[in-house]
């Protein structure tokens, strides 16, 4: 499988995640993002939101296990993939913690949402297939 170089989303789903996350502070938000991926980019379309069943949701994030099978496999039936995972950074700057990496099984594209200073900003990462992990261009699109 190539690795993912760049994403592509629209303003109006980023929008969306960005007030989704934002409504959930102090906590981690967490979930999936759905799209298509081709020839080395990722379009995202839409996303899920999963409950967050960390026992420390302040400083950490865990996929509620039924929620994320039903999403799956709502995914796998609407023939949609499932082109990242973001969790949010409540009061910090989306850069990947190395509890982030191990949680990641370094599929798709891992995107992280920090609110460093109230306003959201969203970093996306892929891993390459020399396993290390880059900081991705994302493309925001009417
Ligand atoms: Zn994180």
């Amino acid at each position: 499988m190539t690795a993912i170089a760049k994403v592509y989303v629209s303003e109006s789903m980023l929008a969306a995640l960005f007030e989704t996350c934002r409504r959930r502070l102090p906590y981690e938000s967490c979930g999936i993002v759905l799209g298509a991926c081709s020839a080395g980019a990722a379009v995202a379309e839409t996303f899920v939101l999963l409950r967050n069943v960390s026992a420390d949701p302040l400083r950490s994030f865990r996929f509620d296990p039924a929620e994320w099978t039903e999403a799956y496999g709502a995914a796998q039936k609407n023939q949609r993939e499932i082109v990242g995972f973001f969790h949010v950074h409540p009061d910090a700057d989306p850069v990947l913690s190395p509890l982030d990496l191990q949680g990641w099984d370094g599929s798709g594209t891992c995107w992280v949402i920090g609110f460093p200073a109230g306003d959201p900003i969203l970093a996306v990462y892929s891993q390459q297939a020399d396993g290390s992990v880059r900081l991705l261009p994302v493309a925001r699109r009417p």
